[in-house]
């Protein structure tokens, strides 16, 4: 269950942006990469939970997959894959050295005054 510290982690970065101005958080996007082994459903549920009694409570979470990268260790190839492994389109190679995929970014923070 590491979304639940992924979450917490969000909620600490959103509300850290936040000034007072900011009245309450209508949305919230992330991107994740596909190597991540993050569930969304499980992010988006931890996030909700935690959010409770903050300004980001009723929030909601938009998270947006991004494909991973990698880079063949045998033939070099870089190419982007879905899922937690790679296979190569060169060589038919498992894995390799991963490029991006496996991170959480936040994007954007909606928020309102009222
Ligand atoms: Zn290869």
């Amino acid at each position: 269950m590491h979304e639940v510290a992924l979450a917490r982690g969000l909620l600490e970065i959103v509300e850290r942006t936040l000034t007072p101005r900011d009245r309450r958080v209508v949305r919230v996007n992330v991107s994740i990469g596909a190597a991540a082994g993050i569930v969304s459903e499980s992010l988006t549920f931890a996030f909700l939970a935690i959010a409770e009694g903050t300004r980001a409570q009723g929030a909601e979470l938009v998270i947006t997959t991004v494909p991973a990268r990698s880079r063949c260790r045998a033939c070099k190839t870089s190419y982007a894959f879905e899922g937690l492994i790679g296979r190569c389109p060169g060589c038919g190679c498992l894995g390799g050295e991963l490029q991006s995929g496996n991170e959480m970014v936040l994007q954007t923070i909606e928020v309102a005054d009222v």
